[in-house]
């Protein structure tokens, strides 16, 4: 898969069953559909209830970030925040449902929102999410 920011070939990085793509050119990351399901998932919308479709819907943050292309069908994709202000992170989200991107430094933002809060006591793939970004971006950071 090309990344949708320096047009590098990205890496498949793949632990305990959640795989992503990675830019090891400008860091960035992109999460497909289900990959970030998961990703929701320990963050805690799980209790809310934010499907991937709800999120599609969503009115789109305003930032003066430029726009991205989905690396799987081209199109541009939409700008979303995910947490909360002052600390949160502006994502792209495909407008077909294909995933999301996140630039460099905000893997690394979204890891100490992620750090901050105590995952809830069975939330297995929650945490993985959490522990298989740590391992892989700390080594990078
Ligand atoms: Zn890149
Ligand atoms: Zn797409």
């Amino acid at each position: 898969m090309i990344c949708p920011v320096c047009k590098s070939d990205m890496i498949d990085v793949e632990h305990a069953d959640i795989e992503l793509e990675y830019c090891v050119s400008c860091h960035g990351v992109w999460f497909d559909a289900e990959e970030l399901e998961l990703l929701l998932g320990s963050m805690g919308f799980d209790d809310h209830g934010l499907p991937l479709p709800d999120i599609l819907h969503a009115p789109e943050a305003p930032t003066e970030e430029k726009k991205r292309r989905c690396p799987i069908c081209g199109q541009k994709m939409k700008k979303m925040a995910l947490g909360v202000k002052p600390e949160e992170v502006i994502i792209d989200v495909c407008p077909q449902g294909h995933g999301l991107w996140f630039e460099g430094g905000e893997v690394g933002h979204l890891l100490r929102q992620l750090a901050k809060k105590q995952p809830a006591a069975g939330d297995k793939s929650g945490q993985r999410v959490v522990t298989f970004l740590g391992e892989v971006f700390h080594a990078q950071d």
